[in-house]
């Protein structure tokens, strides 16, 4: 079965233009294309995976980098922290804001000492005549501000003194004598001894009439607000005052915040109410500041070795990691930091260090596709490559196709060639020597059977030289060796020329030989001979290919402003599928007249290839049965009216 298919490949590749070589080519083609491609696939494959790794380790290292970092930043921060540790609690936590988003500070009992719990004062029996000013407060608010005014005025104890004229203003304000309630609030209870005084949840008086008077002078007169809230504001500012629990100064500064949204901003109540958050979170914390219980999710606590705990939100620790890892990097990717037990889709993540046990480090695609284009832009090159190389495999292979089958082509024409030269030189010779040896072995030589014998012989002969013309013209033609020598000539010079060459031999009783050309025609640039050699084989064929009774005309005529020339005969004429192939090489309609000695289809192919260099055209009309007409039509030589006019 496979010998057979390689038989049939073989016998089909040794026809020009065979299926066989079809496959063959393809096979030339397809298999290096079908690995090469395979090999590209493989590299493609592996040059993404090569390019992911390479990323991969690059930011890797970009992350080892910024947790390295990150491990220096604590220690720097730790240190920081230290500075500041001989600082009374309130304003060591203002300090311990500038390097964190909050911070808890104990005090060296490690008690929390701020944020500092309201200190609640000791429990106290209320004087008879302020419950009775509290029972009149509901129903009778004037009477009850005026005993309260009297038990403020009366009271030794700051703290009672205070909370009475507090009792006075409230119930002023219940009673809608504002300005009462404001003189109460900004004279009676502005006097310096009751600045530290507080109520009985432990909370300062003097910041909370402040309010209060905020309030009153907000509605009834703004524009005395200024100095009030301006004083209001500087105390809850100032954290080296640690009398103020931190609820109410947390309740005071979302209270003005509220209220005066364009005057008063306090940037530490977040971390106010962080550590208040994070010490709700941690109720009973234990003694020591470096073992806290529950952290507050995804807040990151930092115990600091003297007596306080930093604490870091999500969002700012991200903040503080991207700072460290570079915006180069980031143009790609998402960093983010994880408290324990999150996590986020990431292509890399690792520990964040020692300083954060059970904290994660990661980062993840901004967007995928930015890694894949990158990836394809190296990778298009490489496909590239590859498709160069394909296109150069199939061109070479188009190439070797043609280089082969004109091989092959020449090489069955050289076959044809010898076969047809040994065949076509022997028949006339065969003859010759048929007439001579009739001559030598007849007793007695008559002179008119002689001259008959000799004019066959010379007939013959010169059959024989017109062959090997043709054999040798086209040998040249096949070595581009064909030279032509142009020159101007007239038309009449190459009719008479080819007339005159076959004139003896048409002058059989059955042949009518004619020739019609005006004196007139205007010249031709060509080779004469080539062109009497084109003449003389289509003459030639009008012979051959005629019956018994032959009529051949040649003729030459201007027709615009080309000269041409005809040879028309009255033989067996073609069929119309045979007149555009008769021009091939060796090509004859019926190859037996090949083997009566009558041609080796050559001639036709001569004339067309001598009409081309002449930049002339060859034609033929025929009717089978009827005879043919063939014409070589060739531009009248520049310069010349003459025929044109009389055309
Ligand atoms: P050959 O040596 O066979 O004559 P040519 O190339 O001159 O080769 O002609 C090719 C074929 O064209 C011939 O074999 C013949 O079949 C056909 N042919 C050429 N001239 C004529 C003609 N005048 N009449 C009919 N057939 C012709």
């Amino acid at each position: 079965m496979k010998k057979s298919l390689l038989r049939n490949l073989a016998l089909s590749v040794n026809r020009p233009g065979g299926g066989g070589l079809t496959l063959l080519l393809l096979l030339v083609v397809l298999v290096p294309s079908v690995c090469l491609l395979w090999f590209m696939n493989q590299a493609v494959q592996n040059e993404r995976v090569a390019y992911r790794q390479k990323l991969l380790d690059l930011y890797q290292g970009q992350l080892a980098l910024a947790r390295k970092q990150l491990e220096n930043y604590w220690s720097q921060t730790a240190q920081a922290a230290e500075n500041g540790a001989g600082l009374e609690a309130p304003a060591r936590f203002a300090e311990l804001l500038k390097m964190a988003d909050a911070a808890v500070c104990f005090d060296d009992a490690g008690k929390v000492a701020y944020p500092n719990a309201a200190r609640l004062p000791p429990a106290e029996t209320l004087p008879a005549d302020w419950v009775e000013a509290q029972r009149l407060e509901p129903a009778n608010p004037i009477a009850a501000a005026e005993e309260f005014g009297r038990l403020g005025q009366a009271a030794t104890n700051a703290a009672l003194a205070a909370r009475a004229f507090q009792a006075q203003a409230r119930c002023l304000i219940q009673a809608r004598q504002t300005n009462a309630a404001l003189e109460v609030l900004t004279n009676s209870l502005a006097q310096p001894r009751f600045q530290s005084a507080a109520d009985a949840q432990g909370r300062l008086v003097a910041p909370a009439a402040e309010l209060m008077a905020l309030e009153l002078l907000a509605a009834s007169d703004p524009r005395w607000t200024s100095p009030v809230l301006e004083r209001l504001r500087t105390q809850l500012l100032d954290y080296k005052d640690g009398a103020m629990p931190a609820a109410q100064r947390r309740f005071l500064m979302r209270r003005l915040e509220n209220m005066f949204p364009a005057q008063a901003r306090f940037p530490s109540l977040p971390a106010e109410d962080l550590a208040a958050r994070y010490l709700e979170s941690n109720p009973s914390l234990p003694p020591q500041a470096g073992l806290l219980a529950t952290p507050l999710p995804g807040v990151w606590q930092f115990p600091v070795q003297t007596n306080a705990v930093l604490l870091f939100e999500g969002e700012s620790l991200r903040a503080r990691m991207l700072g460290l890892i570079g915006p180069g990097l980031l143009a790609e990717v998402e960093a983010a930091i994880l408290p324990p037990g999150k996590s986020v889709e990431s292509f890399l993540s690792m520990p964040a260090g020692p300083s954060m046990p059970g904290w994660q480090m990661a980062l993840c695609w901004k967007d995928r596709r930015h890694f894949d284009a990158a990836a394809d832009a190296r990778i298009a090159s490489l496909l590239w490559t590859g498709v160069l190389a394909v296109a150069a495999i199939v061109a070479l292979g188009l190439l070797a196709a043609g280089l082969l089958r004109r091989q092959m082509a020449v090489t069955q024409l050289k076959n044809d060639l010898v076969a047809n030269v040994t065949h076509e030189l022997k028949t006339p010779l065969s003859s010759m020597r048929l007439l001579v040896d009739t001559l030598l072995n007849s007793p007695t030589l008559e002179e008119k059977t002689a001259r008959e014998y000799l004019q066959l012989i010379a007939r013959e002969n010169l059959r024989l030289s017109h062959l090997i013309d043709n054999f040798l013209a086209f040998s040249r033609i096949e070595r581009n060796k064909y030279a032509f020598d142009f020159q101007a000539v007239p038309s009449n010079q190459i009719v008479d020329s080819a007339a005159a060459a076959v004139r003896e031999r048409f002058n059989t009783p059955g042949c009518q030989f004619t020739v019609q050309a005006p004196p007139d025609l205007p010249p031709v640039v060509a080779d004469a001979g080539a062109l009497v050699t084109a003449l003389l084989n289509l003459l030639d064929n009008a012979y051959k290919y005629s019956g018994e009774a032959k009529s051949i005309l040649l003729t030459a005529a201007t027709r615009h402003r080309s000269v041409e020339f005809a040879v028309q005969d009255n033989g067996i004429g073609l069929a119309p599928a045979e007149c555009g192939r008769i021009f091939r090489r060796f090509y004859q309609v019926d190859r037996r007249l090949s083997r009566t000695g009558s041609g080796c289809g050559l001639g036709l192919s001569i004339v067309k290839f001598i009409v081309a260099a002449h930049h002339g055209e060859v034609r033929v009309e025929s009717q089978p049965e009827r005879g043919s007409t063939f014409t070589i039509t060739l531009p009248a030589a520049e310069g010349d009216r003459a025929g044109e006019a009389k055309a």
